[in-house]
């Protein structure tokens, strides 16, 4: 739809029910006060949201929501510097978003913060959008101080919450909000993007590569283009001859393991990110080494194929190995230490199983 091809990049391509339902609201003269947007990472959340603020605010829309692309107000939406639009977000060194984000530090209380300044005159036309990223993490009394906007937002805002789940948001949150969900992408979606990306990138991309990424995304943009990081894609080689080594060397797995962590730079999310695809690629081995100890059939991947021969596992200890590895992806969420968690990964790897020790 036209929509979509003013939000720039093609990034929303795949959430045509959720703008739909935007656009039946908005001709109904029935966009609401606070939303919720739940759905996993990097299917377009936060694009979409940015997008319907732009909608919004456009000064000369056409039906349908369509932002004109040209306006004050468009030009400002699309620089990100757009004074209607508040995007807030967790600071990447706090495990929450704290309570100042809305209602400022003690020394400025409500004169200053994201719900001070709804109630601001908008700046440039008859509305204020506030998008509020990483909402999972909303702390206990920064999401108390929210009730209250939540319930009765000041004139005509929208405010516009982006969490994961609905089990992590706080139930006095949920039920102020109308609550949309997103579906991951399709596998033709995501290729889609990753090539459109790919060409305004300069770099030629190999197609056949593209089709990999997107049919190993699980319908995540996110993690799309984490697997198309050529030093990532390379460590996955690398990983899987690492853990099917035997004996195995737990030291220089977790060496070169934090090595690409911490070279995804200071911040969490990369980091994390990159943590997660490391364990999943092992878990991918194991997994098939489980499954070719068990039935017998081979990976048909040859280079796969070859590890898991390397590896040798019979069923009990390639399970073991992916309850290991689960349990360790399970505390990457957790904001638990990644070099500890990744110490402690490779140890237990490294032990033996109990059945090996009677
Ligand atoms: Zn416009």
């Amino acid at each position: 739809m036209t929509w979509q091809a003013t939000t720039g990049r093609g990034a929303i391509a795949g959430q045509d029910a959720v703008v739909e339902q935007f656009v039946t609201a908005a001709a109904r003269g029935r966009i609401g006060g606070s939303y919720l947007f739940l759905g996993p990472t990097g299917v377009g959340k936060s694009t979409v949201a940015l997008a319907i603020a732009k909608s919004l605010l456009c000064e000369r829309p056409s039906p349908g929501l369509v932002a004109c692309g040209a306006c004050a107000s468009c030009v400002q939406a699309e620089g990100g510097s757009h004074p209607d639009i508040d995007v807030v977000a967790k600071p990447a060194d706090r495990a929450t978003i704290p309570l100042e984000v809305f209602i400022g530090t003690p020394e400025h209380r409500m004169r200053e913060g994201l719900c001070w300044r709804l109630l601001l005159r908008p700046a440039l036309g008859g509305r204020k959008v506030a998008i509020i990223l990483d909402a999972d993490h909303l702390s206990d009394e920064a999401a108390n101080c929210l009730l209250k906007t939540l319930e009765e937002p000041p004139d005509r805002a929208v405010i516009i919450l982006v969490g994961t789940s609905l089990e992590r948001q706080l139930p006095t949150i949920r039920s102020r909000c109308q609550i949309v969900r997103f579906q991951p992408l399709s596998e033709e979606n995501v290729l889609q993007i990753l090539s459109a990306e790919a060409g305004t990138s300069g770099t030629p991309a190999d197609p056949a590569v593209l089709r990999t990424c997107a049919a190993a995304s699980g319908g995540s943009l996110t993690r799309a283009r984490l697997l198309l990081d050529p030093e990532l894609t390379a460590f996955r080689g690398r990983l899987v001859a690492l853990v099917s080594r035997r004996p195995l060397h737990g030291v220089e797995l977790a060496r070169e393991t934090i090595a690409l962590v911490e070279a995804a730079g200071k911040e969490a999310p990369p980091r994390r990110a990159r943590l997660r695809v490391v364990l999943e690629a092992a878990v991918e081995l194991y997994r098939a080494a489980m499954r070719t100890a068990v039935t017998g059939e081979r990976p048909t991947d040859p280079a796969l194929a070859r590890h898991v021969d390397a590896w040798g596992a019979d069923g009990e200890e390639a399970a073991r190995a992916i309850q290991i590895t689960l349990d360790a992806l399970e505390s990457i969420d957790r904001n638990a230490n990644l070099t500890v968690l990744i110490d402690s990964w490779t140890a237990l790897l490294e032990q033996p199983s109990l059945a090996d020790l009677t």
